[in-house]
């Protein structure tokens, strides 16, 4: 298939592992169980964004930027893999962070603070409403500021999903895995897996776990997410148009919203770090996974079934909710 290239820098490394979590498949008396860890890209403790990051920020360069805004949660793993890829790339870079500033300086918060980004507490305005203010504050200070959209989620980012597809084609030779399984927020990790799914010609079912009540726009997540694939495929050159109905977002399991620990999530995170020795994180894959662990008992997922668990990383927001958690 002939699909338009773009430049991507360096920030992680890949291939990311393929394990299998044979522990929690026999506890579970369920399914094969894999993991891909994407919560081992490299970079910074590792997650999904490492990979959009690499296309985004090349991008960042391409056009002579000096400065990054982005914005996210006040845990966002989003915002600090961007601000270590700054780091990396020499560029400045601006986090917008819903809320106020807590009291106490934890987890990903923390490591923002390391790699040097200038936090910007933003209250209300949780999802980067507030970027335009500070694009132009940095502009008339003369820089030269780039954008990197909530969770890294435009055409670029996706496309880092298709190549995580065709990365997961080579190195997996013997297994068809009946269903693909993750975390779903921002909607381009499942937008980019979707159109690696059409080129590669995978035959799973890709189940996105729906992790928040709330969608970042006017528009619902799955019209998004849609939106999202047909652009990208425009962007690529691929004649394709996917309809938001063709989507599986699983929204069982959004349980008190984003970040609202539940028994759901505390057992998903203890089953799989005492089986396997694997961290989750309590907002997003622990989220998915408890969706899992679900699906295989209520018997929608069964023995027959290969599932793939794709590990999108966050682990450092644990040390954050230690409360929650203890
Ligand atoms: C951002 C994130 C997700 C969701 O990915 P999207 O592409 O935003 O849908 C899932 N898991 C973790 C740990 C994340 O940080």
């Amino acid at each position: 298939m002939n699909i338009k290239h773009f430049e991507k820098t360096s920030l992680g490394f890949f291939p990311t592992p393929l394990v299998e979590l044979s522990n929690l498949s026999h506890f579970l008396d369920g399914p094969q169980i894999f993991m891909k860890r994407d919560d081992l890209t490299g970079l910074a403790l590792g997650g999904n964004k490492t990979r959009k990051l690499e296309y985004i920020l090349a991008d960042a360069l391409q056009q002579g930027c000096d400065t990054i805004i982005t914005a996210g949660a006040a845990q966002s793993n989003h915002c600090r893999q961007t601000a270590a890829a700054a780091a990396k790339l020499n560029l400045e870079c601006h986090l917008l962070l819903g809320g106020e500033a807590p009291t106490e300086t934890q987890g990903n918060l923390l490591l923002d603070q390391l790699f040097g980004s200038h936090i910007h507490w933003t209250g209300s305005n949780r999802k980067g409403q507030d970027i335009p203010r500070i694009f132009s504050q940095l502009q008339a200070e003369g820089k030269k500021p780039y954008i990197v959209p909530y969770g890294g989620s435009n055409e670029l980012g996706a496309l880092s999903f298709i190549d995580a597809v065709a990365e997961l084609q080579q190195q997996n030779t013997d297994v068809e895995f009946s269903h693909v399984i993750f975390a779903s927020s921002s909607g381009g990790t499942h937008a980019g897996l979707i159109l690696g799914k059409e080129i590669y010609k995978q035959t799973f079912d890709l189940i996105g776990i729906n992790i928040d009540k709330e969608a970042n726009s006017d528009l619902p997540f799955e019209q998004q997410i849609a939106q999202l694939v047909n652009t990208t495929a425009e962007k690529i050159g691929l004649d394709y148009q996917f309809q938001p109905h063709q989507l599986i977002l699983n929204a069982d399991y959004v349980g008190g919203g984003y970040g609202v620990i539940g028994q759901q999530e505390k057992e998903a995170i203890s089953l799989t770090a005492k089986h396997e020795g694997i961290l989750l994180d309590p907002v997003y894959t622990a989220r998915a996974m408890s969706g899992l662990i679900d699906l295989v008992r209520s018997g929608k997922l069964t023995k027959n079934d290969k599932v793939l668990f794709w590990h999108t990383g966050g682990a450092p927001s644990l040390f954050a909710y230690a409360q929650a958690l203890d």
